[in-house]
């Protein structure tokens, strides 16, 4: 089977879960317990792992809080936010976003909206990146957290992050980004864009275990921690943001998942470009005319590709393969609720239903996608 959907999950790495192993078996301490060696090896063990973390995001490791994945994050970030900045100024409610988010924003501002927050969504272009001009308008009214993605999950593109962190750093306003899909495949640097107050990411997307992630939560100064409303009380683990005991094993795999995509950035960035223009080449030459591109080829999230098959209905053609190779249309995209990133980005609904997103992992070969020549 040739897996293609290496933006819905990838396959984890031999590293990583022999780095997992010792935490599944003979280390099983709390790092919460004192005194004995079990639980001080499980403490050093998350000590080192968020370390990796921090160096990935060029962060402090006190800034690292682990959670189950990007939608906990996602959603203990801006409700956490918004509960608690929200309750210190009764005249402004205000929450922006925009209209491409992955699900775990925007219903988290549906939700939010609901229970009376004024929320806003903006508009993107046509290949769903947000329009700078279009946030500068957004913030005059200075909304308690605008979240903003970085990579898009189903067309890839990226937005100019830098001048909006820049704008975020200039006005002294909150800005959260989802950088799930742009880990590993561009360079993060939390030291050159201050403006980003809160990340989130996930671990099952850059080869480590599911049900682990971070939320980046930016301190305002040295000592001063940003506050924002747990969504999880209890112990106080994870500086208070979110308790319960860690997952050692797993934080250890997201450790060693993040050095090595850290160490490994340009040459799986490379790797990847060369095979996805050796796909978009035969694409090309084999759908002459058959096919149109939804993604921004100048910047968008390498290995990503967005394509529209004119004429073919998408789950139709993605049934007919399925015991060849694994593609996604991009998203859950059903006949009452179409892709909203597509439409957002201006698609129609017979394009959308025509459109298959490719997603590349720096481990395939140009064999592999020679599959794409015998496709008529
Ligand atoms: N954000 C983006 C952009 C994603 O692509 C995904 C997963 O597809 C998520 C958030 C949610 O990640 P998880 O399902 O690991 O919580």
């Amino acid at each position: 089977m040739l897996y293609l959907d290496n933006s819905a999950t990838t396959k984890i790495h031999p590293e990583v879960l022999d780095a997992m192993m010792p935490y599944l078996k003979e280390e099983y301490g709390n790092p919460s317990s004192k005194y004995y060696s079990l639980a001080e090896n499980a403490k050093k063990a998350v000590a080192r792992a968020r370390e990796h973390v921090a160096a990935l995001f060029g962060c402090d490791s006190d800034e690292v809080v682990f959670t189950s994945g990007a939608t906990e994050s996602n959603n203990m970030i801006i409700k956490g936010v918004a509960d608690y900045y929200g309750s210190l100024d009764d005249a402004n409610n205000y929450l922006l976003t925009t209209k491409v988010e992955h699900p775990s924003v925007i219903e988290t501002f549906n939700y939010l909206g609901d229970r009376g927050y004024e929320v806003s969504f903006l508009e993107v272009d046509q290949y769903a990146r947000v329009d700078f001009q279009k946030i500068k308008e957004g913030i005059e009214k200075r909304p308690l957290l605008t979240s903003i993605i970085w990579g898009n999950n189903e067309v890839g593109s990226i937005n100019p992050i830098n001048e909006i962190s820049a704008l975020f750093e200039e006005n002294g306003l909150f800005l959260h980004t989802d950088a799930t899909q742009v880990v590993g495949k561009v360079p993060v640097n939390l030291k050159e864009t201050k403006g980003i107050r809160f990340l989130s990411m996930s671990g099952h997307k850059i080869g480590g275990p599911k049900g682990i992630g971070a939320a980046i939560v930016r301190k305002q100064s040295n000592e001063i921690f940003t506050k924002i409303t747990p969504l999880l009380h209890g112990g106080g683990q994870e500086n208070n943001y979110r308790s319960g005991t860690l997952a050692v094993h797993n934080i250890v795999g997201l450790g060693k998942a993040a050095e090595l995509a850290l160490n490994k950035l340009e040459q799986n960035v490379n790797r990847l470009n060369e095979l996805e223009n050796y796909l978009m080449n035969i694409l090309k030459s084999n759908f002459s005319g058959r096919i149109k591109f939804n993604s921004d080829v100048k910047n968008k999230i390498p290995g990503l590709i967005s394509i529209q098959f004119i004429g073919v209905n998408n789950e139709l053609l993605l049934k007919k393969l399925s015991n060849y190779v694994a593609l996604s249309t991009g998203s859950a995209c059903s006949a009452t609720k179409p892709s909203h990133v597509l439409s957002a980005a201006g698609k129609s609904l017979g394009e959308i239903r025509q459109t298959v997103r490719v997603t590349l992992s720096p481990n395939l070969s140009e064999s592999d996608l020679d599959f794409f020549k015998q496709i008529q």
